[in-house]
């Protein structure tokens, strides 16, 4: 979840006007109004939500045996797999980056979920058999949003590799923006999809303990070539928000400031959604939230 200021967002989507129009011209032609989709290579898409205040970014994973979601996007009521399968016919799966409302807005759509085995994780899954997260974790309410409940076909265990036919990606725990947050890395063409654990924009500390161990971890992973996704857009929202390793660098060394409470930050709080918090600034866009407390009386973190 990562929840800019919606006046923010609104105000320079405006200003946005143009390049959208250019951008949507040169994107690939399987479009619908929610989404928008960029072909990054021959393997991966990713799928934006332009008109979204989030500005959220799903990725499509295309193997020669299968087909991976890595989230479902936001939307609930247009159907993301209608478009997935315009570019694909191939078994189709979803693994959500975490269990967040904004990356499981699309989860009804999908009859084959993936999701990381952790002690969180399985503390959802009931006799049915089905997995029902309460929204103290999804957090749907700030979007007046029901997330239903649903089967996970295939647990995946942290490192785990999951090989879909001439493309293997690595499943990363990366806890920090929450406990349940996992990257996707390919070690063979050095992507690495980092969901809400980075992104160019606004990044929420649920603890910054464990983002500064994620980040020191991701940092091993990942190299100087390494180019890097995340799951929620920049200022054009029609631009998949990519980052370079120096940006993950500066980002885990600002973390490690606020964790030693040697970082200078700004209190910040939104009218429609956020009490309260503290603001790191990072570089250019980017910048960290911690200590949060939304305007319902509850803390984000854990
Ligand atoms: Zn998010």
């Amino acid at each position: 979840m990562r929840k800019l200021v919606k006046i923010l967002t609104l105000a320079s989507f405006t200003l946005l006007a143009v390049p959208f129009a250019t951008q949507a011209q040169e994107a690939s032609k399987a479009q619908s109004p929610a989404f928008m989709v960029h072909k990054l290579t021959n393997f991966l898409y990713a799928i934006g939500e332009p008109n979204y205040y989030q500005k959220n970014y799903s990725y499509l994973l295309v193997g020669t045996d299968q087909a991976l979601m890595f989230d479902s996007g936001a939307n609930q009521k247009e159907d993301i797999t209608l478009l997935v399968r315009k570019i694909t016919d191939k078994p189709l799966s979803m693994l959500p980056s975490h269990l967040h409302f904004d990356h499981l807005g699309g989860l009804h759509n999908f009859k084959n979920i993936y999701l990381v085995d952790t002690p969180f994780t399985r503390q959802f899954r009931e006799k049915d058999g089905f997995y029902r997260v309460p929204e103290s974790v999804h957090l749907g309410s700030i979007d007046h949003m029901v997330v239903p409940p649903f089967k996970v076909a295939r647990l995946i265990q942290p490192d785990e590799i999951i090989d879909l036919g001439g493309l293997k990606v690595r499943l990363i725990s990366v806890p920090g923006h929450t406990q349940d947050e996992v990257a996707l890395y390919d070690e063979t063409h050095n992507i690495l999809l980092a969901g809400d654990h980075l992104y160019p924009s606004w990044l929420l500390a649920g603890n910054v303990k464990d983002y500064v161990a994620s980040l020191g971890a991701t940092l091993k992973v990942i190299n100087e070539q390494t180019t890097i996704y995340g799951a929620h857009g920049t200022e054009d929202p029609t631009k998949v928000p990519a980052m370079t390793y120096a940006d993950v660098q500066a980002i885990r060394d600002k973390m490690v400031l606020i964790q030693t409470g040697r970082a200078k930050g700004e209190a910040f709080s939104d009218p429609g959604l956020i009490k309260s918090s503290e603001l790191y600034k990072v570089e250019k866009d980017i910048s960290i939230l911690t200590n949060i407390q939304f305007n319902d009386g509850r803390g984000y973190g854990y």
